[in-house]
């Protein structure tokens, strides 16, 4: 019997595991740190044996085949070792796409994942489709091939899914956008990066479809670079194209093989200009599954924002609280400035991972009253914006900085949670961070 051991007891080391077991492979899995309680109860529910705290190298180099987790890079000692032994690692998409014949729609890109993904997901629903939603997020992938029967997957991709990926094939690709981030993992070579976000188009042929901004650079100049067979379906807020997604006027317009679609971009429930495109993005996908205009107006107005992804919190004395914990890099905090129109009271910081914080300055400049700055060493943003922005203050808690924006916020301002940065010098992650943002607003 073909041995399958899976390196990493999280939502995809698991949901693998248990696909494995399915389709009746002999499974171990194991996991080097600890396994949380509902992850090992998992696995005991499935039988399927797992060591959790340590790699025992005897159990994990008999594999035929390994499945590695996302989270583990492959510079780790024991990924190294499975590769000198010449036994093959894939990623958890690349084994569950073995078992899935279902339509596949996958997202990447470096900021938009969730939103677009989760804005599919939607507008298909509201169409009647049989779909599930899975990869980064929700329930993994594996999980549902080995529980479910859908007819359609929406799958967010980062772009740690994509790497061991070789034989999976999305029947529609799409990369929102393409901005330096998680270099740490690349060589600190921004093309190893991109390489991997363009892995989402491997083995696409001329009936798949491949949707991308063409407003940005880093994307276009790969695309130029490489022979995609996929019909190439651009969104833009820049020119008009004959296929997908532009802007005219105040109207978004549609467009796939003979069919137009359009609305006003002030219909859109999602606020923003990187809302616009993520509805374009997602307004393609549905004309590509031939989902009617009326539908796809209903959803694009409709969708609520998902969680820390500017997010309404509340309105205190004329004073809105908006949490985009989610904002974990410049460009995303960019957005967040960009589409602001009341003045903000601004919470930065966290981990920096090198950022450049310069293409903020000139917003901060224009629309920033006072930053909160809401991390352990604040040195960078405070040299990047002192000069910009009058007031700037530092806390070291969700509650301080709540507590000072408070305090000086005047009726009409926003206070904006966008940290730009990783949240781990002082939360648990960026839901954490949100979590206890929206506690403190919800308590003043
Ligand atoms: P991801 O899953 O790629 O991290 P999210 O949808 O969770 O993307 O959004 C992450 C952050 O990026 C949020 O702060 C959000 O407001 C911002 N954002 C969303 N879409 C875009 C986009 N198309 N371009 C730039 N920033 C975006």
């Amino acid at each position: 019997m073909k041995r399958i051991v899976v390196l990493g007891g999280g939502e995809s080391g698991v949901g693998a595991a248990v696909l494995a077991k399915v389709k009746g492979f002999d499974v171990f899995l194991s996991d080097k740190g600890k396994i949380a309680g509902k992850y090992a109860e998992e696995l005991e529910k499935w039988n399927i044996p797992y060591e959790s705290g340590q790699h025992t190298e005897e159990l994990i180099l008999n594999a035929d085949e390994v499945i590695k987790s996302p989270g583990i890079p492959s510079t780790a000692p024991m990924v190294e070792k499975i590769a000198a032994r010449g036994i093959g690692i894939i990623s958890e998409i690349e084994f569950a796409g073995r078992y899935d014949r279902a339509k596949k729609i996958c997202i990447t890109g470096s900021n938009g994942k969730t939103t677009t993904t989760s804005l599919i997901y939607y507008l298909l629903k509201n169409a009647g489709l049989n779909v599930g939603l899975g990869g980064n997020i929700g329930k993994s992938y594996a999980l549902q091939v080995a529980t479910e029967n859908y007819d359609i997957y929406v799958l967010e991709l980062s772009s740690f899914q994509l790497d061991n990926m070789y034989d999976f094939k999305a029947d529609i690709a799409i990369i929102t956008n393409i901005t330096p981030d998680h270099l740490d993992r690349y060589d600190h070579k921004l093309e190893n990066y991109v390489k991997a976000k363009f892995r989402i188009t491997q083995n696409m042929d001329s009936e798949d479809c491949f949707i991308f901004c063409s407003d940005d650079e880093i994307t276009i100049n790969h695309l130029n670079k490489i022979v995609i067979r996929a019909k190439k379906l651009p969104f833009t807020q820049k020119t008009e194209v004959a296929q997908g997604a532009f802007v005219r006027d105040d109207r978004m317009i549609v467009r796939y093989n003979d069919s137009e679609c359009d609305m006003f971009l002030q219909e859109l429930a999602l606020g923003g200009r990187h809302n616009v495109y993520n509805s374009m993005a997602a307004a393609i996908a549905g004309k590509i599954m031939d989902i009617d205009n009326d539908t796809i107006r209903e959803a694009l107005s409709s969708f609520q924002p998902v969680e820390h992804r500017l997010e309404k919190v509340l309105s205190i004395g004329d004073v809105l609280y908006i949490n985009d914990s989610k904002a974990t890099n410049v460009d995303a905090a960019w957005y967040a400035l960009e589409c602001q129109t009341r003045p903000v009271v601004w919470i930065v910081g966290g981990t920096d991972k090198g950022n450049d914080y310069a293409p903020l300055v000139p917003l901060a400049e224009e629309k920033v009253k006072a930053i909160i700055c809401l991390g352990v060493d604040n040195r960078k943003i405070h040299e990047a914006f002192s000069k910009a922005v009058p007031e700037m203050y530092d806390v070291t808690s969700a509650e301080d900085a709540v507590k000072t924006a408070h305090r000086i916020a005047a009726a009409g301002d926003v206070v904006l949670l966008s940290p730009c940065c990783a949240s781990f010098d002082l939360f648990k992650n960026y839901e954490d961070r949100g979590r206890q943002f929206k506690e403190a607003v919800r308590n003043l």
